[in-house]
């Protein structure tokens, strides 16, 4: 009987609570998600994967992607969750959750606050009644590419009245928000704005989650944790220390082509990687 992937919103509820927050980890093969499971287990923390649109391709679709990430939590006891990350589509988030995803975000934060709260509703409304937890994000977070003076990455970043109204409106488990973080990799300094943070968090009382992660200080991260913060996304970096390990291993003399030859470095750096986040984001509670 294969085990069934769990949905998100209960594990984020209780890391608001006590205070820390899970590592969202992007998927994107079997194996590496297996070595990063493994140190979910090792300290019994939830696995939660994230999964968009191009790593969904490499699995051959929804149903593979729900497939491996079933398979891994054949193989662990700690519960599995893997995550829609930044659907913008209304069928292919019902798509997802036909295939066994329980937990999926819907990304709206491109339309006027109206329109995304319609676009978030109506998937919340598809979403609740399968029992998936849903991610609405509000605030637009910035490519690493666009250099933003400080007015523009302000303006850019989420309102806290407006936070706590497309929350009531669209009925979210869960909120994303633009505070400064960068996706893929910071070409200029990260600016992390903790004030905006703190005051979302004292109008808006469900779990808040920071994408960007990869890169982002880890003060920041530390104290953004202790304001609300439950999920911390997690991409750039994991392909980053693959290709570097595997970039590697080539270099030393005598190294011969096989998979564990090629690969088994990066398994473990990815581990190692792994670790160091998970004990940093819940470090109040291990
Ligand atoms: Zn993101």
């Amino acid at each position: 009987m294969a085990k069934e992937l769990d949905s998100l919103k209960q594990y984020l509820v209780d890391a608001r609570e006590r205070k820390y927050a899970l590592g969202g980890f992007c998927f994107w093969n079997y194996a590496y998600g297996m070595s990063i499971a493994q140190v979910a287990q090792k300290l019994n923390l939830p696995m939660l994967y994230i999964i968009g649109d191009a790593e969904v391709k490499f699995f051959g679709g929804l149903k593979n992607a729900a497939a491996a990430a079933r398979t891994v939590a054949e193989n662990v006891d700690v519960p599995v969750i893997l995550h829609a990350d930044h659907f913008k589509d209304y069928d292919e988030i019902c798509r997802a959750i036909d295939a066994g995803f329980k937990s999926v975000m819907i990304d709206a934060s491109a339309y006027p606050l109206e329109e995304n709260i319609e676009r978030t509703a109506k998937v919340v409304e598809y979403a609740h009644k399968y029992g998936v937890s849903v991610e609405g994000e509000l605030g637009r977070i910035a490519g690493s590419e666009q250099h933003l003076s400080l007015t523009e990455a302000e303006a850019m970043q989420t309102d806290p009245d407006e936070a706590a109204y497309f929350v009531e409106k669209t009925g979210v488990d869960i909120l994303a928000l633009s505070i400064g973080t960068v996706h893929g990799e910071y070409r200029f300094p990260p600016n992390i704005n903790i004030p905006r943070l703190v005051k979302i968090s004292e109008k808006v009382s469900i779990p808040l989650v920071m994408h960007g992660g990869s890169g982002t200080p880890e003060d920041k991260v530390a104290e953004a944790v202790e304001h609300g913060i439950t999920k911390l996304n997690l991409a750039t970096d994991l392909v980053k220390t693959v290709g570097k390990a595997t970039a590697k291993v080539q270099q030393q003399p005598g190294f011969g082509y096989s998979v564990a030859n090629l690969y088994a470095p990066a398994y473990v750096d990815l581990a190692n990687y792994a670790e160091h986040k998970m004990r940093l984001l819940a470090k109040n509670i291990l």
